[in-house]
């Protein structure tokens, strides 16, 4: 229905440390599918935006923090789609670049303090009792429409991985990634590397958007999240530094430096067997590091 389907580039990742170890790492280079509707957001968004559609509805009505990739490939999206773009955005009025983004796409913000975002159901109620042709996308897209866009990433593979990783927030694109290399009947090991604390509960998120879901189906490594959501260290920064002068791919802080981190470490205390091959989905939202650009002041 929608007419943007690129198929983002297999990349290999030639550092030392893999070719020391005898691995072969490959990239997914979802960043590349577009600037601001973002790797993984656009796979989450594309049935979404189906379903709006075909029930009619014109004007998507959504929820974030105020850095949320999400948001701003939603405000992105609503505009080549021809959708209206309103976000709920939790906590003070604030302005940052992501923020004025989306303001330039055309999504109109409204601020609701945290205790009033909880009730995202009771604000997107209010909100439709105003415009009847208004769409809900819960917080950073999570749902199972979303699961099935992911679930493309595997189709796009023309080569068969030992290991799959990923970064987790919602846990959305690991339970399409689940879907995919179950409905191909594949083996691969599928590893989440979530980007909050307490990352344990993403088992719990996939198995609600895919119940069949092998119980020891997915490995997650739940001790690369640097202190929390959107936390970062010294160490964390050095690493991105390294890896984005040695490569030329970009990466940032709040997911895709903590996936490729935990890689590089497991890598390094020999966690994968030599010959294994691994893909690594880099899932985009590199617009997160214009709001930590003083960090790599002087790294
Ligand atoms: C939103 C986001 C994720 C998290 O995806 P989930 O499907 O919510 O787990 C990962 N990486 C990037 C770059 C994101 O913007």
């Amino acid at each position: 229905m929608f007419s943007f389907d690129f198929h983002s580039p297999v990349e290999p990742l030639d550092v030392p440390l893999f070719k020391d170890r005898e691995v072969n790492v490959y990239v997914k280079r979802d960043d590349m599918i577009h600037p601001f509707i973002s790797g993984n957001k656009w796979r989450k968004l594309k049935y979404v935006l189906q379903a709006a559609r075909s029930l009619g509805k014109t004007h998507l009505v959504t929820f974030g923090g105020a850095w949320s990739n999400h948001l701003l490939a939603t405000a992105c999206a609503g505009a080549k789609f021809g959708f209206q773009t309103t976000a709920f955005v939790r906590g003070e009025v604030v302005s940052n670049p992501l923020l004025s983004l989306c303001r330039i796409f055309g999504m109109r913000l409204r601020f609701v303090d945290r205790n009033a975002y909880r009730d995202k159901a009771g604000l997107f109620a209010a909100f439709a009792t105003q415009d009847e042709k208004a769409y809900f996308i819960e917080e950073g897209g999570y749902g199972l429409d979303a699961a099935k866009g992911c679930e493309e990433i595997i189709n796009e593979l023309d080569t068969v991985y030992d290991h799959i990783f990923c970064a987790c927030g919602t846990g959305t694109t690991l339970a399409g990634l689940c879907m995919g290399l179950d409905s191909k009947g594949l083996h691969t090991r599928i590893h989440g590397i979530p980007v909050l604390a307490g990352g344990a509960f993403i088992k719990k998120a996939v198995a609600e958007l895919y119940p069949e879901v092998a119980a020891d189906g997915i490995v997650l490594h739940t001790d690369y999240h640097f202190g929390g959501y959107a936390k970062t260290t010294a160490t964390l920064e050095r690493f991105i530094c390294q890896f984005s002068a040695n490569t030329g791919m970009l990466i940032e802080p709040v997911y895709t430096g903590k996936l490729f981190y935990g890689v590089f470490d497991l890598a390094s205390q020999d966690y994968f067997k030599p010959g294994d091959s691994i893909l690594v989905i880099h899932t985009g939202g590199l617009t997160g590091i214009l709001g930590m650009y003083k960090r790599f002041e002087s790294v």
